[in-house]
């Protein structure tokens, strides 16, 4: 046989009973995930912003960022929801490189996959009981979902996975708020058959069940830039790019249309300084346009304490991505208050 067993998991009800979710925090996520159902649905005019590093890749640090976002969002409650991103699980253009917190709890040594599911529960248990704050993963591996139901408040299927089946299917069985990306073809009807598909009820098998989902009305968009074939970025984050998605939102039934704008990936070309005048941009066509105002209902910035991105590496910086480059801390404090402000 090819693939070789190595060791055999334990199930996700076995790592819920291992690590089990206070009473704390099972408070603050009911109280959040109402929050964030409002704003997907319009009940709330408040703005979303999900941001962090484009990696989990170091506990310490993640809690440290999160913990500082923490007095920031008091400051700015009133008008921003703030929904931190612990991304566990990396998609790889190429399949080479560190894939995550999942596959190497600790980014020098080698995968451990039993002791990476139970890190991926400690980080995101740790953040939400020092912080308040429950966090945006990415679900890379359906499978995998059942892990981190009961402590996520979002979840985004990443520009690779947005055509897959099984992704489509394990998001319409979910009660949070998921973000389909366009794919890196920059396709708008993928997306958006993505959402018809994740609305919808569906009848399929998941972990070894025949399973059968309800539809998750809280499915929406994430607009993340795209590719040409000659590999050049092309950006999705313009006033015309939200007025065509809006159009194209209003000739489909869906429920809840709603956008997120990456203003890292392809809308930046990962010139990671640009999201600030991108995220700035996105709110000025907001303001300019009620349609575009009621459709785009929050950003997503790539930050982390250190600006930018370095190898991975024994003289590694603290705070600093090890994947895409990131805004450093006093960027996104500032520009925290600028979207605050901006936000009418
Ligand atoms: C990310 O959010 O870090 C990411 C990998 O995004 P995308 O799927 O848009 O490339
Ligand atoms: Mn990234």
């Amino acid at each position: 046989m090819s693939i070789q067993t190595i060791n055999t998991l334990p199930t996700p009800e076995q790592i819920k009973t291992e690590y089990p979710v206070t009473t704390q925090i099972a408070h603050i996520k009911a109280t959040r995930d109402a929050i964030i159902r409002d704003i997907i649905t319009g009940a709330s005019d408040k703005f979303l912003v999900i941001i962090g590093p484009c990696s989990a890749d170091n506990e310490d640090a993640v809690c440290d960022y999160i913990n500082r976002l923490v007095r920031i969002q008091d400051d700015i409650a009133d008008k921003v929801l703030i929904v931190p991103r612990i991304y566990t699980n990396k998609p790889r253009t190429t399949g080479e490189g560190y894939k995550g917190i999942v596959h190497q709890p600790d980014p020098e040594k080698r995968p451990d996959l039993l002791q990476g599911l139970i890190a991926v529960r400690k980080i995101h248990m740790r953040a939400i009981a020092e912080s308040g704050l429950t966090a945006a993963d990415e679900m890379l591996y359906p499978e995998n979902w059942s892990y981190l139901d009961d402590l996520l408040s979002y979840v985004a299927i990443g520009a690779r996975s947005v055509e897959n089946q099984q992704h489509r299917l394990v998001v319409s069985g979910m009660d949070i708020p998921a973000g389909m990306k366009n794919p890196t073809s920059g396709d708008l009807s993928v997306m958006l058959n993505s959402v018809v598909a994740a609305q919808g009820v569906h009848h399929f098998i998941y972990r070894n069940s025949e399973a059968r989902s309800t539809g998750n009305e809280l499915a929406h968009t994430i607009l993340r830039g795209a590719v040409d074939p000659l590999g050049n970025s092309i950006p999705n984050y313009h006033y015309e790019d939200l007025s065509r998605l809006f159009e194209l939102y209003s000739k489909r039934d869906l429920k809840n249309p709603a956008a997120i704008i990456d203003a890292n990936h392809s809308n930046s070309n990962k010139q990671y300084a640009q999201q600030i005048r991108i995220v700035k941009e996105v709110l000025h066509s907001r303001n300019l346009s009620p349609d575009i105002k009621s459709l785009v209902k929050g950003v997503m910035i790539e930050s982390y304490i250190e600006s930018g991105a370095q190898a991975i590496g024994p003289d590694s910086i603290y705070g600093k991505s090890i994947t895409d480059p990131c805004l450093g801390w006093n960027d996104t404090r500032d520009l925290l208050y600028t979207i605050a402000d901006a936000i009418k």
